[in-house]
């Protein structure tokens, strides 16, 4: 089989699109859009517009899914995570690499026909709060459209991957990135964006499909000078969002509350719906005085699909404070509810609860925890507010709260399926401790976020260790949304998930962590299939049909914001390239095992240094642990406990202060970290490289928040 390197693919372009049988055009449009809401085509992100993720195709079914082979595979130039769902549009597969990458195959072969890398700037990674991930394209109209990580949106030509039109969505000078796929609503394509751990003000923004030109935008909090933006959110938030902004940080900061991931569309009710993240900082104490809502921070939002101009919107986490996202996807469906057929919109947010909301009006039906929660007690459904537990709103204490902040459900993708009435979640548990900064100050270009991230540098002692292990969990969990209750639960044994498929034939595809991808019985929850990938999935699968055959993809390789901040709750294995992997019965091909490079444990014999390892580890957990690990257990981005950076004050260096490494995305932390900072962190890398116990609590004490 073919090991596709991306050189090798350029190569080839010319020559396979020239001589490509499989359609190649593009030729998508709403009324395809919605008709893939039921029959066997996948030609958007969710599938159609509702984005069920369920497939009426049953040629692979409970009956026969043990006969599932690989029927073609390509491997990709990128080790970081892969999170895209592919697209296939008459017999071509479009799909996404992390850095924002795209290739078209053929769908049947395998053949690649063209791709395109839109060359991101390695800098741009720093601003990934969760990885360079990208996840998919939208087609439309003989063109293919990307949101590259460094703002762009980009059309490309359908047929051979040459740029159409690209517009620079986001100010460069911000912290913002796009890993959303764009949806195609009426000739216009909507694209939103990330970076509210940063600081930045979010909207999302529809432009004109054919040339580029902005046709309206929305933003999603206030202006902080007061002023309107001339755009279509002006009005709403005069209206309803600024009285909700009292003092505070956000008018330094922007806010947060970016569209990063989840926007459907109704084609009858003619409304697009988008989710809200959280707030910037995360601590509403610093945010925003504590006061005020903070609209539409933490929202579901409606909005007419002509205009952008606001309908309705449902807040899940009114002065949200713990990045409770309300950006996870969401799924349209149509639910008998009490005898009466109800338009829905379903959505299980990072916060724990299951919301089902009525999409004519923004009405809140139901909402029940679908994991463990000890923020709130319960939603209450006649004010649509949550009933918090006071000590939700942590101060100086420490707050042991969950789900954390990487929610009880992040971006990977649920699935609806009308034949079961069950919406299968990848559903997951973990503590995490909140505490106050006491000392926040607003670092340009840096996370903000007015929590004490010292508080979760994990377990100090074996037994401490033993009580987090037995709280992290992960779980496919098939729900029924009309009573609010799991019908059945596999346990996952790593704590991030991986997206969802359901399908015609009774089944339930999952990839998950460890690397397999499985087959369940979508009824009940048996396992009927796995395969081993070789390689960590988070992405979902997705099935088509060509000829008559029935196939079944997955975009694998390990990586997200779970894999970058919390390494210790996966799988320890080394980053190895991303795969796109195609199933069909019968299927025969072989994928070879993975080389496997890692770097060996370092030697220190001789290495010294005058640093503060007990500083260090606080130092480390405050700047750096997000990308490598609580106290450096990481083992994905680079471990630096094996890194022979650490060995001499130099190297060390030249990577922390001088940013030799920016081009992966390791830019230079001098706006950061002074010398003495920067030498103690490598004392205490030093310190972990040879496996010595954490700082005792007395030594980190007098070096620890508050008490600089
Ligand atoms: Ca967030």
């Amino acid at each position: 089989m073919r090991l596709i390197k991306l050189g090798l693919v350029l190569a080839l372009a010319v020559g396979l699109a020239a001589c490509h049988k499989a359609g190649g055009g593009g030729n998508v449009d709403g009324a395809r859009i919605a008709a893939a809401d039921t029959n066997g085509e996948w030609v958007s992100y969710g599938k159609g517009y509702s984005e069920q993720r369920f497939s009426p195709l049953d040629k692979v079914n409970a009956g026969n899914v043990g006969q599932l082979g690989l029927a073609w595979y390509a491997q990709f130039d990128t080790d970081r995570g892969q999170e895209a769902t592919p697209l296939v549009v008459d017999g071509v597969l479009y799909t996404t690499t992390a850095w924002s990458k795209v290739f078209a195959f053929d769908a049947a072969t395998g053949k690649p026909i063209w791709s395109y890398d839109p060359k991101v700037d390695g800098k741009k990674g720093f601003d990934a709060c969760c990885d360079v991930v990208n996840r998919g394209v939208a087609v439309w109209k003989g063109r293919v459209y990307v949101g590259a990580l460094d703002g762009r949106l980009i059309a490309l030509d359908a047929k051979d991957g040459h740029v159409v039109w690209s517009e620079q969505t986001t100010d460069p000078g911000k912290p913002f990135t796009i890993t959303q796929a764009p949806r195609v609503v009426k000739d216009k394509v909507l694209i939103g964006n990330s970076g509210a751990e940063y600081g930045v003000r979010g909207y999302v923004t529809a432009y004109d499909a054919a040339t580029g030109k902005k046709v309206w935008r929305f933003y999603t909090l206030p202006n902080p000078t007061g002023a309107p933006d001339g755009e279509a959110s002006d009005k709403v938030l005069k209206e309803k969002a600024a009285a909700t902004w009292p003092e505070g940080a956000w008018k330094l900061v922007g806010g947060g509350g970016t569209v990063w991931d989840a926007m459907v569309y109704d084609p009858q009710l003619d409304m697009i719906y988008f989710g809200v993240d959280n707030g910037t900082p995360w601590n509403q104490q610093d945010r925003s005085g504590g006061k005020g809502d903070n609209l539409f921070v933490s929202s579901i939002v409606a909005v007419k699909a002509d205009t952008g101009e606001y309908v309705w919107h449902y807040q899940v986490n009114p002065g949200e404070s713990w990045d409770y996202s309300a950006v996870q996807p969401m799924i349209l469906a149509d639910l008998t509810i009490a005898g009466k057929p109800t338009k829905v919109l379903m959505q299980a947010p990072k916060n724990g609860f299951f919301y089902v909301l009525d999409r004519t009006n923004g009405k809140l039906i139901s909402a029940k925890p679908f994991v463990p929660v000890t923020w709130a007690s319960s939603i209450d459904i006649a004010t649509g507010r949550p009933v918090e537990n006071p000590s939700a709103r942590y101060k100086s204490s420490v707050e042991l709260q969950m789900p954390a902040p990487l929610g009880a459900h992040n971006w990977h993708p649920m699935s609806f399926s009308p034949k079961t009435g069950l919406v299968y979640i990848p559903a997951q548990s973990m503590p995490f401790a909140f505490q106050a900064d006491p000392n926040f100050v607003y670092k340009p270009g840096g996370w903000n976020l007015g929590v004490n991230l010292l508080a979760n540098a994990g377990p100090t002692t074996p037994e401490q260790a033993k009580q987090l292990a037995a709280m992290i969990k992960g779980w496919l969990i098939a729900w029924d949304p009309v009573t609010q209750k799991p019908v059945w639960t596999v346990p996952r044994p790593y704590f991030w998930n991986a997206g969802v498929l359901s399908t015609g034939g009774n089944l339930v595809f999952q990839g998950a962590a460890e690397g397999q991808l499985y087959a369940y019985d979508a009824a009940k929850g048996t396992q009927l299939w796995s395969y081993s990938t070789g390689n960590g999935v988070i992405a979902a699968p997705m099935t088509y049909e060509i000829a008559g055959e029935q196939y079944v993809a997955l975009m694998v390789g390990s990586g997200g914001g779970g894999q970058v901040s919390a390494p210790s709750l996966l799988p320890t294995r080394p980053r190895l390239p991303g795969r796109l992997l195609v199933f069909k019965l019968g299927g025969k091909a072989t994928a070879p095992p993975f080389k496997i490079n890692q770097l060996p444990p370092l030697d220190l014999t001789g290495v010294t240094t005058t640093g503060d390892k007990a500083h260090g580890y606080v130092v480390f957990n405050n700047n750096c642990q997000v990308c490598h690990g609580a106290n450096a257990t990481g083992s994905w981005l680079p471990d630096l406990k094996r890194s022979p950076m650490i060995t001499t004050p130099d190297n060390f260096n030249s990577v922390v202060i001088q940013g030799v490494r920016a081009h992966n995305g390791m830019v230079s932390f001098s706006k950061f970290l002074t010398p003495k900072d920067v030498e103690d962190v490598r004392a205490f890398l030093i310190s972990q490289a040879k496996g010595e116990p954490l700082p005792a609590p007395a030594a980190v004490a007098k070096t620890a928040v508050g008490a600089k």
